[in-house]
């Protein structure tokens, strides 16, 4: 009764093209939506950190001062956090999974020597800026410290 039941199926599918892909004979057929792995755009990258603070796995580190970020693949599970919440928009998911293997899956990237000067020149300009401002912060409270002293004639005036 039941191959009764199968049969027809069974005849159909002797006609029908397979289908599965001949991988890795045929190239891999990714669904639309699948999330693929993370890439990263480094120069673009400020090392804010919001990527490593997102990562449910923590696989993720960030260097500000080196210029380098690291994932560890086989630890990401491609949930896509990262992506959403890099306020850059320099991570991305691109089509293809992780190739297995047996060794730790930790990829380093380091930007380009000129977006490191870059980002050096930046960080002097900011510091110079900041110490101008606290300078003439200071300058201001001494000045209004020096008007609300008074004068040696209020002085002698008060005797
Ligand atoms: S995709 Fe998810 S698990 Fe992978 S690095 Fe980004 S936040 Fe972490
Ligand atoms: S969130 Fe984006 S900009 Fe910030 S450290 Fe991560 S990759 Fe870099």
């Amino acid at each position: 009764m039941s191959i009764l039941k199968y049969a027809p199926e069974a005849l159909k599918n002797l006609f029908k093209p397979p289908v599965t892909t001949k991988y890795p004979f045929e190239p891999a057929v990714y669904p639309e939506g699948a999330r693929g792995h993370i890439e990263i755009t480094i120069d673009d990258c400020i090392g804010c950190g919001m990527c490593v603070r997102s990562c449910p796995c923590g696989t993720l580190s960030v260097d500000k001062m080196a210029g380098t970020w690291s994932i560890d693949r086989f630890d990401c599970i491609a949930c896509g956090y990262c992506v959403e919440k890099c306020p850059k928009k320099c991570l991305t998911m691109v089509e293809g999974y992780q190739t297995p293997g047996a060794k730790e899956g930790k990829v380093t990237y380091t930007k380009s020597p000129e977006q490191l000067e870059k980002d050096r020149i930046a960080r002097e300009e900011q510091a110079k800026k900041a110490a101008a401002a606290r300078e003439a912060a200071a300058k201001k409270a001494a000045e209004a410290a020096k008007q609300q002293q008074p004068s040696g004639l209020e002085q002698a005036a008060k005797k």
